[in-house]
């Protein structure tokens, strides 16, 4: 990977020269923009802060289709740098300049079937942030960059001061994702979970569900993945088997994803977040160890709002507590992306957290 620098441009207009982590080519390059006045109902947002997250590799290791000059990053911190008079977050509170925010990945059109039945994370027009093209309006859709133009729509949510960025950045990625989770499988707090990948998403996962009072066991093959754990109440997997009513595969592995519907009690539910990427490969299922065992499953991708909201919610209560900054690595300069992107590919940390 390289990156090529250019001079910051002059400010033009009212949001002026914006630098973008754009991916071209099979490289990840630095690409100045001179942004036009944005339209109504669009929002400008400097970002403060943003992470490259495990989507964010496959884009540039090539395993996922992108448009050409990619804009990159889905997970985003920053402060209104413009707004409409009258903008609200999704909550209805007032957006000002320099309000700190964060921002969902995803914006649903709220018109289609699929987001009147509720299934807005599978609108038939989504949009997400991160794989849009620096081409086409509004040019600057990801978060790795000085600021960028959310459409009408677009879930975010006023943050106090208090909450770090390296705290709520991945808010609208894993931790919104392990909200959807713990949604899907509405513990009453007394069962026992278990979860299959200590990853971002497990990692939430297994302290939203301790913190419900549920007793959570963790399985992965990474001894320091697990060790993130700690304080959180969830315990690594003892290897003990035990009737687990609701059972997490949040690694995307093939062969966990059979191992997590073996675990599952009669009566059980299997939730399934990992697998994600449909070349990751396929399982042999015996129907009738299903069907016997009135096995239930749930699908999560993505999120809805709501969830977005759960997430930020659950963030700002008990990330610092928590210690939840220690699932990001230590801040990397926009400046230097391709150095972010070679930390993130050396598997270290879950996130990688980068600055403009
Ligand atoms: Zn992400
Ligand atoms: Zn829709």
């Amino acid at each position: 990977m390289s990156h090529a620098e250019a001079p910051c441009r002059r400010p033009v207009g009212a949001s002026g020269g914006v630098r973008v982590a754009v991916f071209d080519s099979g490289a990840v390059t630095l690409r100045d923009l001179d942004l036009p006045d944005r339209s109504p109902g669009e929002l400008d947002v400097d970002i403060t802060a943003a992470a490259i997250c495990g989507s964010d590799l496959h884009t540039v290791l090539g395993h996922r289709p992108a448009p050409p000059a990619t804009a990159l990053g889905h997970e985003g911190v920053g402060r209104i740098r413009s707004a409409d008079p009258g903008a609200t977050d999704l909550r209805g509170e007032p957006l000002r300049p320099g309000d700190r925010v964060v921002l969902s990945m995803i914006r649903s059109c709220g018109a289609c079937d699929r987001c009147r039945s509720g299934l807005t994370m599978k609108c038939r027009n989504l949009f997400k942030y991160g794989h849009a093209s620096v081409t086409e309006p509004p040019l600057a859709t990801g978060t790795l960059a000085t600021l960028v133009r959310l459409s009408p729509r677009v879930p975010l949510l006023r943050i106090p001061d208090q909450v770090d960025d390296s705290i709520m950045v991945p808010a609208g990625c894993a931790t919104a994702t392990a909200a959807a989770v713990v949604a899907a499988a509405a513990p009453a707090g007394d069962e026992s979970v278990l979860i299959f990948g200590a990853g971002a998403v497990g990692f939430y996962c297994a302290a939203m569900f301790a913190g419900l009072g549920c007793a959570v066991q963790v399985r992965d093959p990474s001894a320091a993945r697990l060790g993130l754990l700690a304080g959180t109440g969830a315990q690594p997997d003892d290897g003990r088997q035990r009737p687990y009513p609701i059972v997490v595969e949040a690694s995307g592995s093939p062969a966990a994803f059979a191992d997590a519907l073996a675990a599952a009690d009669v009566g059980g539910l299997v939730v399934g977040a990992g697998s994600v990427s449909v070349a990751a490969g396929t399982i042999t299922v015996d129907p009738a160890l299903l069907v016997t065992r009135r096995l239930r499953f749930s699908g999560v991708h993505n999120y809805t709002p709501a969830e977005f909201a759960t997430a930020v919610d659950w963030l700002t209560a008990h990330g610092r507590r928590l210690g939840l900054e220690r699932l990001l690595s230590p801040p990397v300069p926009l400046a230097r992306i391709d150095e972010a992107f070679t930390l993130m590919r050396a598997g270290t940390y879950a996130r990688v957290l980068v600055r403009p």
